[in-house]
């Protein structure tokens, strides 16, 4: 719990801007992504992907869709590259 590589702003820019959806020429999240992005790199701390999708789709209608498994896995990646 000491471990804090995600206090890199960046790292946790990168995360929200996943978690919001990438775009061409969006170069940062919304505020609500900006927020949960601590949250969801915790999570992705433990390797736990199902439920990075789901905490991911949380601010979304209906359940862990496939686009939120695919930024999971980004956020995953993102994670473990932090280390
Ligand atoms: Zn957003
Ligand atoms: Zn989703």
């Amino acid at each position: 719990m000491t471990t804090v590589a995600f206090r890199n702003s960046e790292i946790l820019g990168r995360a929200a801007l996943i978690a919001c959806g990438i775009r061409p020429g969006k170069t940062e999240s919304c505020a609500s992504c900006a927020a949960k992005a601590e949250g969801l790199l915790r999570i992705a701390g433990t390797g736990a992907l199902d439920a990075l999708a789901a905490a991911i789709c949380r601010s979304r209608v209906g359940g862990s869709c496939a686009e939120c498994t695919a930024k999971a896995t980004a956020i995953l990646e993102l994670a473990g590259a932090a280390e």
